[in-house]
């Protein structure tokens, strides 16, 4: 079996126009694979730390050539020689040369940029997609076997820190319904989101497009997007309620602020209570099937409650809150604060890890939505991820812009395969 001969890495920059890191990993047979790494930009305080160089001379500090440099002279040397198949032991070296609880010393961007190159290369080394090998790996740590298409949740509008400044809320998602196959879906949102972009235009509401490709429009308020939503729904062949629903990543840790929350919505600043109230009609409203960061990454006891209230009628998902760490995941489930949850894997720095927090996800019974973030590049390997992992659901941003739509094709080339499989095995 060929073994690591060497890891290395460069800077190159994501969909923002920021730094990240991109690596390569060589076997002594010849074959080889290159990951690069996204990054947030509403990231949550408790993720693993993403390395950045802070000399302002470069990239306003943002540069990560420190991280480079971890990979080339401290991570590829410790691997170099090690088994690629044995992705777990590989991730424990790396962990353990780290030696910190959030990647302090190497940067979870350094980290996760090697671990997903070796996992690309054990997969072409074997033959294998990523995806099938994702799944063995799952298996491996008692995951079930067998793989599956998530249904996509397509971001048409944007606002919050991605947006253009003039909504409050990240996100604005048409889901198509579960039982449409992914193609049909995805033939869906894209037909959707030309409809929102014509009837934004007849506003004269189109600003800009927000950094996950969603428009980012002139409104006065959070409603304002979901009567635009509604309304371009209606102009094109589909239902909301029944081919299509709606759902949001509210990210509230942004608008969020000693105690308050401050949304245009409303004249005055909203307690915890009073902006559950909202939630609860924006719910019977427009039938949100999907709400993502409702209350900001420390509210535990407001996600409980969100919980308590909302959770027979919208799936109840946790990003900032839960940051893909096995601990704050294991609190969620303890509490009862969510039954969904966010799978980053830069958020906690290694594939090993991002899988034993999928196994902990399942095991509760949740669902499990696997996320690009909002800094990406063309790598497609998180469409694999979510389908080894089975994942319920993913997100990649708008059907538009090209780092958004290479994840939605490639699920789309993944869809193909799988049912070539199946007329092969029937
Ligand atoms: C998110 O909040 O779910 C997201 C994808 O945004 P970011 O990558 O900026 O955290
Ligand atoms: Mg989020």
């Amino acid at each position: 079996m060929a073994l690591i001969k060497k890891v290395w890495a460069r800077e190159i920059l994501d969909s923002r126009g920021i730094p990240t890191v991109e690596s390569y990993c060589l076997l002594d047979d010849g074959r080889f694979a290159t990951a690069s790494v996204p990054a947030g930009t509403s990231t949550g305080s408790h993720e693993a730390l993403e390395l950045r160089d802070k000399d302002q001379t470069r990239y306003f500090g943002e540069g990560v050539l420190k991280a480079v440099d971890n990979i080339n002279n401290i991570i590829g040397p410790v691997i170099a020689g090690m088994d690629p198949l044995k992705q777990s032991q590989i991730d424990q070296k790396i962990i353990e040369t780290d030696g910190t609880e959030n990647k302090t010393r190497l940067g979870a961007n350094a980290t996760l940029a090697v671990s997903v190159a070796v996992c690309k290369v054990a997969a072409v080394s074997q033959g294998k997609a990523h995806y099938t090998w994702i799944n063995e790996l799952g298996v491996e740590i008692g995951m079930a076997k067998g793989v599956k298409i998530p249904t996509p949740l397509m971001n048409m509008i944007n606002g919050g820190l991605h947006g253009a400044g003039n909504l409050d809320f990240q996100e604005f998602w048409m889901i198509p319904a579960s039982f449409k196959k992914f193609s049909e879906g995805l033939q869906m949102g894209a037909e959707v989101y030309h409809s929102i972009g014509q009837n934004l235009s007849r506003r004269g509401a189109i600003h800009s497009v927000g950094q996950e490709g969603g428009y980012a429009p002139n409104l006065f308020t959070n409603a304002d997007a979901f009567e635009v939503f509604v309304e371009s729904v209606k102009q094109t062949n589909y239902s909301l309620g029944r081919d299509v629903f709606l759902g949001l990543d509210i990210a509230a840790n942004s608008f969020y602020k000693s105690g308050e929350y401050t949304i245009r919505d409303r004249s005055s600043v909203l307690s915890d209570d009073q902006l559950l109230d909202y939630y609860k009609d924006l719910v019977d409203n427009y039938r949100l099937a999907i709400l993502e960061d409702a209350f900001q990454e420390d509210a535990w006891d407001s996600w409980k409650k969100l919980y308590n209230e909302l959770s027979g009628t919208a799936i109840i998902v946790g990003d900032d809150l839960l940051v893909t760490n096995p601990k704050r995941v294991q609190k969620a489930i303890s509490e009862k604060a969510c039954n969904c949850a966010v799978i980053k894997p830069n958020q906690i720095g290694t594939i090993t890890e991002t899988l034993q927090v999928v196994k902990m996800v399942k095991d509760a019974g949740w669902k499990v939505l696997a996320s690009h973030r909002s800094g990406e590049t063309n790598d497609t390997f998180i469409a694999d991820f979510a389908v080894g992992i089975a994942a319920d659901y993913a997100k990649f941003g708008a059907p538009a812009r090209g780092e958004r739509v290479s994840k939605y094709n490639r699920l789309s080339a993944i869809e193909i395969e799988l049912d070539f499989f199946k007329t092969q095995t029937k």
